[in-house]
């Protein structure tokens, strides 16, 4: 009989978080299984869940060395790590040296571990002195976290997955969880066919898969989010369907709330986002008859340049009816990748700080920089994500160090990323894949430790923190991301990053978080291999973890109380269609993909869903362009074209198109990439970018 080993680990692709089982046999093949005993999944996994193991034995793909150029006019050349590693701190300090610490920054991803993300933020800013390290949580997710801050004072998700069993009435905006949160939309599914009278309101330009499960669909023109969600408001005060005590008690600047939702009728809402007004009055009806509500959202809104106001507008929602720290009810943000939430616990932000403290807070700054024992921190923010490649197109941002992610695929407006890379100084591309695309740009390639081979945390959507262990070793001479840049740190003369293990960076970690809102100082590797996850705050060695925010109506405020905000802007800020560019381009993924295809890609059978992209059109748009099903159709925006089959259907409004983010160039075609054409444009706030909305032409190729 062959022998198993089995680990218990986490699904490495989206936020829902679900347990895996991962078998090994006595070969060393691995297979993979859901996790009967993990909460979220209760032995659930979807399609790309499914298939990791082959993408964690596919080696064929993989960086296995470090590689190095002395000039871009040179080909990559293998090298020793000590040899790579030495470079690399002697090209950055020469450039710090002549230019400051801004002059360099760090670009990482929701897919890193939490001690990865922990140690790129320490070394930026508490010893390198810049606060220039962003992260691809930037374009999913930061909308959100400005308004959770701005609504609860903190970025801290106040719900957990076991309240979607407890609720019933669901408002999903801007998200297709069937496709893209398939497990978490299993759970919803299942509780709404043994409770029918549950209600389900999807608010969508595009009838999605979704939609299936929806009492009513808001086919809402892109753009006009905060116009429905204050309409809804605004049938609630008028109907007087409000938690008064609450609002009494519990909340300030009601009035500035409902001044932004009285400025419409609704019936001109209805108009401004193209559906009867019935069915928002109908919609507002399910909430207000609710006794757990629970409102569900992504990217539809968060990637918007007015994706804050979209965000305080539904979360004042929750307010008013008081769905919030009870069972069954709270606004729930989506997260689109596995460990974006952990990121934004160790300050991976370039507004943020470790423990959830406050990069504008001078004593917090003081604290973090003396727990760390390094230089001062800086009190301007650094570069996001699209400044950061703006600051490298104009050469004040001289060398980059790029982890886990590949923007030239997923940056909007691509041929801007591709330029701001040539122009670089220094690039350092520190992946597991030569699959990405960005590699190519790299002065400095660096081989990194895949899933499975190496050990840490991460936290999904409900703020639960797991454990993941190492199961396999890795090809070649991959490295897990911490060890790299600890020995980088090291190179750079760094003192306080003598670690010899992922527990030494989380041990540290936690002990930081002592005494705030997150503090998970009673939560041990140790503790999460024995007992299993935890939803944070974890304050001391018996706590069990919160599965439930502010359940005693206290929120993390100045003043204690949730706060209503007005949005500033009700309309959109989108750049406009025109003559020339008359129809809306919105982007998004589909079933079988993840983000870039580098890991996805490599599994034939997830390619059999959808093999190809695709440009989804309205019948009658298609029509009037003399386009049929599976035409080639050319897409051109202000920014670039793109070259795909249209599919057809009357499921997408009119004037709006739909193209799928994932591909980049296919065989060095470059008309296969849908960011040719999407807009920097960027939320004057959360800086997200506008990805759902650009004005794009379509024509017959
Ligand atoms: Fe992985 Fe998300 Fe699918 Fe769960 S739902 S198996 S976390 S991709």
């Amino acid at each position: 009989m062959q022998k198993k080993d089995s680990y218990d680990t986490i699904c490495s692709y989206c936020g829902v978080g679900c347990g895996i089982t991962v078998n090994k046999d006595s070969r060393g093949t691995l297979s993979v299984i859901g996790n009967d005993s993990y909460p979220v999944n209760k032995g659930m996994l979807c399609s790309k869940g499914k298939n990791l193991n082959y993408v964690a034995q596919d080696t064929s793909d993989r960086i296995l060395h470090p590689e190095m150029r002395w000039s871009r006019n040179h080909p990559l050349q293998r090298v020793n790590w000590d040899t790579a590693l030495t470079r690399a701190a002697s090209v950055f300090q020469s450039i710090i040296d002549k230019h400051g610490p801004d002059s360099v920054g760090f670009y990482v991803s929701g897919q890193c571990l939490t001690e990865e993300y922990y140690l790129a933020n320490k070394l930026t800013k508490g010893f390198i002195g810049t606060n220039n390290i962003d992260t691809n949580s930037r374009l999913c997710m930061s909308s959100a976290v400005v308004g959770y801050k701005k609504t609860v004072g903190e970025d801290a998700v106040p719900i957990a997955y076991a309240d979607i069993e407890l609720a019933d009435c669901f408002l999903i905006a801007g998200a297709n969880p069937a496709w893209c949160h398939p497990i978490l939309f299993r759970r919803l599914e299942k509780h709404k066919e043994e409770n029918p009278k549950v209600k389900v309101i999807v608010v969508d330009p595009r009838k999605t898969q979704s939609c299936a499960l929806a009492d009513i669909h808001l086919q809402i023109l892109p753009g006009t989010d905060v116009i429905l969600f204050n309409a809804i408001a605004r049938w609630l005060i008028e109907r007087k369907k409000l938690d008064k005590a609450f609002i009494k008690k519990h909340t300030v600047n009601f009035e500035e709330c409902k001044q932004s939702a009285f400025q419409l009728t609704i019936g001109q809402a209805a108009d401004r986002c193209g559906i009867p007004p019935e069915q928002i009055r109908k919609a507002a009806k399910y909430i207000a008859d609710a006794k757990g509500f629970i409102s569900m959202w992504t990217m539809g809104l968060n990637q918007s340049v007015i994706g804050v106001d979209k965000n305080v507008s539904l979360l004042n929602i929750s307010l008013l009816t008081g769905h919030i720290g009870k069972p069954g009810s709270g606004p729930f943000s989506l997260t689109g990748q596995p460990n974006a939430m952990g990121g934004r616990e160790v300050g991976g932000m370039a507004n943020l700080l470790a423990a959830h403290k406050d990069l504008n807070n001078p004593e917090h700054r003081k604290e973090v920089s003396d727990f760390w024992g390094g230089k001062e921190i800086q009190p301007k923010p650094g570069l996001t994500a699209t400044e950061m490649f703006n600051a490298l197109e104009n050469g004040k941002l001289k060398a980059v160090w790029i982890i886990c992610t590949n923007p030239v695929v997923s940056m909007p407006n691509a041929h801007k990323i591709e330029k701001a890379l040539q122009n670089a100084s220094f690039v350092i591309v520190q992946d597991i894949s030569h699959n990405s695309e960005t590699s190519k740009y790299a002065d400095l390639l660096l081989p990194a430790a895949g899933w499975l081979e190496k050990e840490g945390t991460m936290t999904n959507s409900e703020r639960r923190i797991s454990y993941l262990p190492k199961v396999i070793d890795s090809p070649g001479e991959a490295k897990p991301d911490a060890e790299i840049l600890w020995e980088f740190a090291q190179k750079m003369g760094y003192s306080g990053f003598n670690y010899s293990n992922a527990s030494d960076v989380y041990d540290e970690y936690c002990l930081m978080t002592k005494g705030t809102n997150i503090d998970i100082s009673g939560l041990s590797y140790d503790r999460l291999k024995k007992e299993g996850s935890f939803q944070w705050p974890v304050p001391h060695k018996e706590h069990k973890g919160t599965p439930r925010l502010f359940q005693d109506q206290r929120f993390h405020t100045s003043d204690s109380k949730a706060h209503f905000n007005a949005p500033q802007n009700i309309y959109n800020q989108s750049e406009e269609t025109d003559l020339d560019f008359p129809l809306i381009l919105n982007t998004g993924r589909v079933r079988d993909q993840w983000h870039t295809r580098t890991k996805t890609g490599k599994v034939k059978r997830l390619s059999t869903h959808i093999p190809t992209p695709y440009l989804e059109m309205n019948k009658v748009d298609a029509y009037l362009r003399g386009l049929r099903d599976g035409d080639i159709a050319i897409i051109k925006s202000r920014r670039g074209t793109v070259q795909v089959k249209v599919q057809i259907n009357f499921d997408i409004r009119e004037k709006v198109v739909f193209l799928p983010m994932h591909w980049g160039k296919i065989l060095n075609n470059d008309f296969s990439r849908a960011n040719n054409i999407t807009n920097d444009l960027v939320d004057p706030v959360s800086k997200e970018p506008d990805f759902k909305y650009c004005a794009v032409q379509v024509s017959k190729y």
